[in-house]
């Protein structure tokens, strides 16, 4: 090994710390990742079962040009790993029995569903979508890979000028109202906010960029399901030199001098140069002895924390017609919804929930003739989660989807995975159960989110759903190239001193 090169140790391996390590492997530095779990991929795990594929975590993919901006920087290209297919309808969003919007994936055809919900919806849309493209492409150019390390980086006249233009200061409940009155149009709109895993009344205007990236730019489905980027991520990273060693969860990081020497996994103590953390933030925090913690449990206390989820893995032993690949069902209220999952936690009095029904899409996904069902009820993180309360929710969702389907699947049903709070603790030491990381609020934005770089021992590291960009996959492949960047100054200014 040159001077240059450095032992880095990676924990943890979803898309942030696949993304990480292949920086870092790249700039020749010797890698190790260590993933507790049995399958890396991290959220992204894969469940077979009975001749089910469930893809246990995303199913929704959504700005392509990250990932082609991803694999391009390895002269790699998506394809190189996984097909895509463009779902059209890209998803349907069921409002009763007999309402529905399928949302088809020509931009054309959206605006004449517009026109058709409201008058001028066409009009109103171009001049929505117009600001929500500058929106886009200011954030990628300006915002989304800056470390946000200090509110310098944003001090910029110009800056100050865009925070305006990109509608920081408003929430997205506020913005969107501005443009639309019909009210299944605010809430076609709304819903790709619950992705930043927060409600429009707490997430900035800002957020409109997301109806660009879903109308606009397609929802696409890797074929094979999510776990084909985790493979083709992980083909990458071996290919760039990276060790996985799977099932063995890290316990500590020592620290000797104010800097992390080793760690202590369940099968041995191995010494680094540096080390990332992409498990959950919270609970890699609490793999330091308490003098060299960024942030006290009081801080993670008051974060506002995207919602975790009660799921259910579904295998069905006959084809349902209605059923498209993405199926959304707000036949209730998103506001109380929202209100039972920020305001006042608990679980949800008439709850919204979403159907995926991958096998539409992918033949190998589900033996011929069954479907795989993934249903997914949002959740407040930190609530109390047993056996008879998903049972209870399992009965009101089927007697729900039974309605609005007008089909018999409970008495079909061969195989059934629930997964809920205590899972997300316990397959990811996810603090609170949360699913997808901190909401995305004005508050808990950029600067503004925990770190990614620990201040008190320099060689140390974060990336991840709960730093910065924020939480989805796409955000967690920027988050890891952001900290390899950092990584890489930090050696540069470490080896410039010896
Ligand atoms: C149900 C669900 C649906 C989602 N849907 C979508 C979607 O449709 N589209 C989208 O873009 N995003 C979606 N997301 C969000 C997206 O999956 C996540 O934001 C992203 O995968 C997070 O990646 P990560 O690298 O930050 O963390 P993780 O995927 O959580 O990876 C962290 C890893 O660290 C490991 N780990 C934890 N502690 C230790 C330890 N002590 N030692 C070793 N390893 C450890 C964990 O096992 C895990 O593998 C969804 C998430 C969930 C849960």
């Amino acid at each position: 090994m040159t001077q240059k090169q450095k032992n880095i140790a990676v924990i943890g391996s979803g898309f942030s710390g696949l993304a990480c390590a292949s920086f870092l492997a790249r700039e020749g530095h010797t890698v190790t990742v260590f993933e507790k779990n049995s399958q890396i991929g991290g959220r992204a795990r894969v469940l077979r079962e009975k001749g089910y594929v469930f893809d246990m975590g995303p199913s929704w993919y959504w700005m392509p040009e990250v990932f082609e901006r991803y694999f391009g920087q390895f002269n790699k290209k998506p394809s190189d790993y996984y097909l895509l297919t463009q779902l059209d309808p890209a998803f349907t969003m069921k409002f009763s029995e007999k309402e529905e919007f399928l949302i088809p994936a020509s931009v054309r055809e959206i605006y004449e569903l517009f026109d058709r919900e409201e008058e001028n919806g066409a009009e109103k849309l171009k001049k929505f979508m117009k600001e929500a493209e500058t929106k886009y492409e200011l954030s990628f150019k300006n915002f989304i890979y800056k470390p946000s390390l200090s509110i310098l980086e944003f001090s910029k006249p110009k800056y100050f000028q865009q925070a305006i233009k990109l509608d920081l200061f408003n929430t997205f409940h506020k913005h969107i109202r501005k443009f639309f009155k019909s009210k299944r149009l605010i809430q076609l709109m709304e819903f790709p906010i619950l992705f930043l895993g927060g409600s429009p009344k707490n997430i900035p205007g800002l957020y409109s960029l997301m109806n660009f990236s879903a109308l606009h730019q397609g929802t696409w489905y890797p074929n094979g399901g999510f776990t084909k980027i985790v493979y083709g991520m992980q083909s990458l990273a071996t290919e760039l030199g990276v060790e996985f060693r799977v099932e063995e969860p890290v316990h500590k990081i020592q620290v000797t001098n104010r800097k992390a020497t080793a760690i202590h996994t369940s099968k041995g103590e191995y010494s680094f140069d540096v080390v990332v953390c992409s498990s959950d933030y919270a609970h890699s925090e609490t793999l330091l002895d308490e003098a060299y913690r960024n942030y006290s449990p009081k801080y993670w206390d008051k974060k506002v924390f995207s919602p975790s989820c009660l799921i259910f893995y579904l295998g069905v032993n006959k084809t349902i017609n209605s059923f498209q690949h993405h199926n959304l069902y707000f036949d209730e209220s998103l506001d109380l919804h929202s209100d039972e999952i920020y305001k006042h936690p608990k679980w949800p009095g008439k709850p919204l929930f979403y159907v995926c029904c991958p096998s539409k899409t992918d033949p190998g996904v589900a033996p011929k003739g069954h479907e795989n069902l993934f249903v997914l009820m949002p959740l407040a993180a930190g609530l109390e989660d047993t056996e008879e309360l998903r049972e209870r929710y399992f009965g009101l969702l089927m007697e729900r989807l039974e309605k609005l389907t007008g089909e018999e699947i409970r008495s079909h049903i061969d195989y059934k995975k629930s997964y809920c709070l205590n899972d997300f603790k316990a397959d990811y030491n996810s603090f609170k159960g949360n699913a997808y990381g901190l909401a995305n609020t004005l508050s808990q934005t950029a600067f503004l989110k925990p770190s990614l770089v620990n201040k008190k021992v320099k060689n140390l590291f974060y990336t991840g759903q709960l730093t910065v960009p924020g939480p989805g996959v796409p955000p967690a492949l920027i988050s890891g190239e952001i900290v390899s960047k950092q990584i890489k100054k930090y050696l540069n200014k470490y080896e410039s001193k010896i």
